[in-house]
């Protein structure tokens, strides 16, 4: 009675519900990884992601290979092909009995749907678990069992949840057999060519590496250090979690370890605020799935007429808009596929409020770039920004990026390292170029007026309560 585990969102051995409970079961074992590039593209995914995917899809497939676990790739141009692969796959194997982590995405939820049809037609079982989030996914309801749309009451009642429940890691398996030769998946999907170079070490241990380095030197400085990009100051730990390499129970559980042992409590609370704030988009986008069909959750901010994109969205793209933060940051995102939280939030309100594009151009160009791309997060980021989204920015508070730039990189170290037309500027001049008479090189003027976009955006939000 062979049985498989398909692995997708989560390319680890430890912490792995499904892997856990195949195991338990103690009958001949089997894994796969399906590649779907025709998918990927539709999804906007990154040549930095997909190659980071199949280097972890590599390494799991050599880590497993000792636990006595073959894993095999197979290919499926899409998500609707990958239900008759897999449903081959199976017959090929006599597989009687698949086990999955569930996904929450809408297309994800169709092809799941399709495939346990699939296989419960031909009598194979399915199992599916949860695991994306720290607690159960669904779990964390108000009062009234209605999800929560604000992330502060959600958060409370998230830590209530976890002081209660005490959830524990599920242990990487004991050997089901003797160790076998890894398959390896070496054909790199076209059309995703030319990835930056990695951001970060390859592999599970390289993740727990990273995560303990972090707690034990330096999430003590998280609170104060977290906004300011010129600084090592948050974990870059996305690149893992988003791909399931890392889950947040491990993130979550190893915080708290330091928490009990005397870590600096500030740091450590406010970052497991972060992994609270992940699990909120998760449970946005399985509670709403309107937000993964490129809707707005806020259904009165549909009505808004954005600008046509033109020159000013490449501009953007380009790290082109002559303000100096958008610039570097859109750079950092161009040349290393990762961007800081603090610009991510100042890129995306530039181009949703002061050049007045839609905010889904801007989440697809974000994912068609990062290494970390994350359907939950980057939506909720974006329609945060944009004020259309859950518990999202009030319409009228939008970022200066002038003044944002003078807060949190005030000697321009940042502006220096992406955008060295600049370089020679002083502290002062760097932030506003504009301002000063002369602007370098051919670093280009402002394309907006930063005070009257704004009052413009904040005008057709007002319009809309009309
Ligand atoms: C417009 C926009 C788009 C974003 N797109 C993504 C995305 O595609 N993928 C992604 O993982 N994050 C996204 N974020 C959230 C956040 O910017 C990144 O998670 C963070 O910059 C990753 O860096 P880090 O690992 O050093 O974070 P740390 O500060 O060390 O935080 C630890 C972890 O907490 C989670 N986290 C932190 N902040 C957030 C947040 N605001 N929302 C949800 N989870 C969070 C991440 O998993 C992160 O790795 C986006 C934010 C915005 C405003």
């Amino acid at each position: 009675m062979t049985q498989l585990v398909w692995f997708r969102n989560d390319l680890r051995a430890a912490d792995n519900p499904a892997l856990t409970a195949a195991c338990k079961s103690r009958h001949p074992l089997k894994a796969c990884f399906i590649v779907t590039p025709e998918q990927w593209r539709e999804h906007d995914w990154s040549p930095a992601r997909v190659r980071f995917v199949l280097d972890h899809a590599n390494a799991l497939s050599e880590e497993l290979s000792g636990l006595g676990i073959p894993l095999s790739f197979i290919t499926a141009s899409r998500f609707t092909d990958s239900v008759e692969k897999l449903e081959e796959f199976c017959r090929r194997e006599s597989i009687r009995h698949v086990h999955f982590n569930e996904e929450y995405g809408v297309n994800e939820r169709r092809r799941d749907k399709a495939v346990k049809q699939a296989l419960d037609d031909t009598g194979i079982a399915v199992n599916k678990y949860r695991d994306q989030t720290v607690a159960p996914v669904g779990s964390i309801l108000t009062r009234q069992n209605e999800p929560y749309s604000v992330f502060t009451p959600f958060s409370r009642r998230w830590r209530s949840w976890i002081d209660e429940a005490r959830p524990t890691l599920f242990p990487v398996p004991e050997p089901v057999g003797d160790p076998v030769e890894p398959a390896r998946y070496d054909d790199y999907p076209p059309g995703f060519d030319n990835p930056p170079p990695g951001l970060v070490a390859i592999g599970e241990d390289s993740a727990h590496q990273r995560l303990e380095q972090f707690l034990d030197n330096r999430v003590g400085d998280y609170k104060n250090l977290r906004d300011l990009p010129s600084v090592d100051g948050t974990s870059l730990l996305s690149p893992y979690l988003a791909n399931g390499v890392l889950s947040g129970r491990q993130c979550l559980i190893a915080a708290r370890q330091h928490q009990g042992l005397g870590g600096n409590q500030e740091g450590l609370a406010t970052w497991t605020n972060e992994i609270a704030w992940r699990d909120f988009y998760i449970n946005i986008l399985y509670h709403y799935p309107r937000v993964s069909m490129h809707r707005a959750f806020k259904p009165e901010t549909e009505a808004l007429k954005w600008n046509t994109p033109g020159e000013k969205f490449e501009a953007w793209k380009a790290g082109n808009t002559g303000i100096p933060i958008v610039d570097a940051a859109m750079r950092q995102l161009n040349q290393t596929g990762w961007m800081h939280n603090r610009l991510r939030m100042i890129t995306a309100m530039f181009l949703t409020k002061n050049l007045f594009i839609d905010w889904r151009l801007g989440e697809a160009y974000f994912m068609s770039k990062l290494v970390d791309g994350f359907l939950a997060s980057n939506n909720g980021g974006w329609q945060w920004s944009a004020s259309t989204g859950t518990d999202a920015a009030p319409y009228f508070r939008v970022f200066n990026p002038a003044t944002q730039s003078e807060r949190f990189d005030p000697d321009g170290e940042f502006i220096r390292k992406y955008v060295p037309e600049l370089a020679k500027l002083d502290n002062k001049r760097i932030h506003q170029p504009w301002t000063s008479g002369v602007i370098p090189g051919r670093y280009p003027r402002p394309i907006v007026d930063l005070k009257e976009s704004r009052k413009e955006a904040i005008a057709k939000f007002q319009a809309l309560k009309n």
